[in-house]
């Protein structure tokens, strides 16, 4: 995931008083261009958080200004007097909310949380100015109607298409009242998203599960055991703190054999957002589903999902259902198979009770065992984080010919940011920035952040690209490991650089990973399965300096398709209730209700509930990137799976033709070509299921 600037992270308790910076606009560093070597870096070095708000306010109003006398031009509309000047307006736009959504997703505090709730509304209302200004549209409308007579490039002919949909999406076409109307709609929805992150947050920092006992850590792996003091620690408290996040609650209920302890962390864990205080998110659900639908209905749609996927690849809700519901039941089968086979081994344990949410992952691990003799843990030794960072590198310069040295002295908003200058042939391809640490005001996950699009409306211009994790830092003198997952996310995130890294476009607009949001995932996920081919795995060594041994290498891969039935179906029962959710033409939703209700029909299995239940649904209800859009993963994945056979069907992983074909047809393109017809000229056909379905063990 990237780029969802309105994701907040860290605490959120009593909101200070604001001061503005003093300085001249000029010379604010995060409104200013950026200068130093590599045609300009990010001036990390220079920003202050007083320096966000006023940079933000003077870039809206500098840019209103631009639309404006690109609007009020007396001269014809033409691509270079109308096109162009749009294009610079929002590279310099980009450049300042850029560094305000860097800090807040890794230095955020309570000041950069004020300036998002201040700023939320605000840019929704700059939004609807741009798009709502008749004269800007009428130009862009009539060198739309042009196109196809005009002299243009294919790219530029895809960009003014690109711009007249994106602003027919938001409601330029329509009439004043209607504008008005969605308008309003769009700052109400944008404080209620923001509202919703605020809240979450509130849940997520202030619950935990408190242990005192001793005797109740465990079967706990030390790391967790350890990072459970320190967080009560930080919060004053005697014993053990599990705090309410995915990386302290999963691992949790997976280790603790103690099942009312488990009952007691996952109750806290999935009622984030829904315990019926002042953080409920509730209200706020039913308010932000009514708004979307109603502002959808104006734009002449049947609901907020036909909507949203007009520009999608798979492009109508029925498209993307029908894909789930391919996957979902075979995925549901396995379930039925896998509790089948756990609560066997709570028989013979004599437990006495039948497996519920909280035991799954728990027996799982059990079961894991029993089928494979493999325990996760047991390759965490050989997961070295400059390894790793070796191997992809590897990797990189094996299929695209990129080769990555070390920077120093170009400034870092943190000490633990590394630089990399990215090269082919010698030639300077672009900037890769890592940051792998957690760290407090750090939002959770892992991510990629394009800080400086490739193009070249203004000369030649370098990407700069960035990865940023959560992994835990290793203590003085000891090199950090990370698990399997957490070396596959590594990957991912690297394909996201990969592809930002790989762009070859002329217009900043459709470059690098500014593709449709079910497309995007696609060259992120494809880069996770080079990390178990031979060649990476030899990079991976223990302490000790041995390779990870063949044993265990055949062990994890006989196991890699396990429980893919229990997170296949954790997360399409997700992306299904997102997606009938905004099928609603008219809703006024009790999420409970509504959740319950879907899922009994669905068919899903008591033992699991949804990857994110509605009231922590961040992905859909914190912004509008991923509303009507959750399924975007497995659709992705499809193309994944089809496309790495491509490798296979040839020489293997390595294979320099298709590596070329790979990059030149999908990383190098961005948005330039319509992401259905990108993956033909890769492929040479449309994409198929059935690579998806057996990775997952579902088919043969
Ligand atoms: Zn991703």
């Amino acid at each position: 995931m990237f780029k969802i600037w309105s994701l907040l992270s860290a605490m959120l308790i009593v909101i200070p008083g604001w001061a503005a910076s003093k300085k001249p606009l000029k010379e604010n560093p995060v409104f200013a261009e950026w200068t130093g070597p590599y045609q300009g870096v990010p001036p990390f070095d220079k920003i202050e958080v007083d320096d966000f708000q006023p940079a933000i306010e003077g870039a809206m109003k500098k840019a209103l200004a631009e639309y404006q006398a690109i609007a009020d031009n007396p001269e014809a509309p033409t691509f270079s007097n109308t096109m162009l000047p749009m294009e610079r307006i929002s590279l310099d736009l980009e450049r300042v909310m850029l560094l305000f959504s860097i800090w807040n997703s890794n230095l955020s505090n309570e000041e950069i949380q004020k300036v998002e709730k201040d700023m939320a509304p605000k840019l929704a209302e700059f939004e609807d100015q741009v798009v709502q200004n008749k004269k800007l549209f009428d130009r862009l409308d009539t060198l739309y109607k042009k196109r196809t007579i005009s002299q243009w490039s294919p790219e530029q002919e895809r960009l003014v298409w690109d711009y007249h949909q994106s602003f027919v999406k938001k409601g330029a076409a329509l009439n004043k009242k209607q504008k008005k109307r969605v308008a309003e709609i769009n700052k109400r929805h944008a404080e209620l998203t923001t509202q919703f992150s605020q809240n979450l947050l509130v849940d997520e920092n202030e619950d935990h599960l408190l242990i005192t006992n001793e005797k109740d850590l465990k079967g706990l792996p030390q790391w967790l055991i350890q990072s459970a003091k320190q967080e009560a620690d930080k919060r004053n408290k005697k014993g053990w703190v599990i705090g309410n996040t995915r990386s302290s609650m999963e691992p949790f209920v997976t280790y603790c054999p103690n099942r009312d302890l488990r009952e007691k962390a996952f109750k806290i864990w999935t009622a984030r957002g829904d315990n019926g205080n002042k953080s409920d998110n509730n209200k706020v659900i039913n308010e932000i589903l009514k708004l979307r639908a109603e502002r959808s209905k104006i734009m002449g749609y049947d609901s907020y999902a036909h909507w949203q996927l007009s520009d999608k690849m798979a492009k109508t809700p029925q498209q993307a259902m029908q894909l789930m519901m391919k996957v979902w039941k075979p995925a549901i089968k396995q379930v039925d198979k896998d509790v089948a086979a756990m609560q066997k081994i709570v028989d013979k344990e004599k437990g006495g009770f039948k497996i519920a949410p909280w035991d799954y992952r728990f027996y799982a691990e059990k079961l894991r065992k029993a089928r494979y003799d493999f325990d996760m843990d047991s390759v965490k030794p050989y997961l070295q984080l400059p390894n790793l960072q070796a191997a992809m590198f590897w990797m990189a310069k094996e299929l695209y010919g990129f080769e990555f040295s070390k920077l120093e002295d170009i400034p870092v908003f943190h000490p633990d940011v590394t630089v990399f200058k990215v090269t082919k042939k010698n030639k300077t391809v672009g900037l890769w920035y890592f940051d792998p640490y957690a760290r407090q005001g750090k939002r959770s996950g892992a991510w990629m952040n394009a800080y400086r699009i490739q193009h070249r409306i203004s000369g030649d211009v370098l990407p700069i690209v960035s990865n940023n994790s959560n992994f835990v830092k290793a203590g003085e003198g000891e090199t950090t490991k990370v698990s399997w997952s957490d070396a596959e996310t590594m990957f991912h995130e690297f394909g996201h650089a990969l592809h930002g890294l790989s762009s070859n476009v002329t217009y900043p607009s459709l470059a690098g990973t500014s593709t449709a949001r079910d497309f995007v995932e696609f060259p992120s996920q494809i880069h996770e399965d080079w990390l178990s081919t031979p060649e990476v795995l030899k990079f991976l060594t223990n302490d000790e300096g041995e390779v990870l041994p063949q044993k265990l290498v055949k062990k994890l891969k006989r196991a890699a398709s396990f429980n893919e039935g229990f997170a296949t179906t954790e997360y399409l029962a997700s992306a299904l209730v997102d997606m009938k959710l905004h099928l609603i033409e008219k809703p006024d939703v009790n999420p409970k209700n509504f959740e319950k209700q879907t899922l009994d029909d669905l068919g899903m299995p008591s033992e699991i509930v949804m990857r994110h239940r509605m009231p922590q649904f961040a992905h859909i209800f914190s912004g509008e990137g991923y509303s009507a859009g959750y399924y975007s993963y497995l659709w992705s994945d499809v193309l994944r799976h089809d496309a790495f056979k491509a490798f296979l069907e040839a020489k293997g992983p390595y294979d320099k033709a298709v590596a070329k074909r790979f990059q030149k047809n999908i990383l190098s393109v961005g948005n330039t070509v319509d992401p259905g017809q990108a993956f033909k000229n890769f492929r040479g056909r449309a994409p198929k299921v059935k690579a998806l379905l057996q990775s997952k063990g579902f088919v043969r």
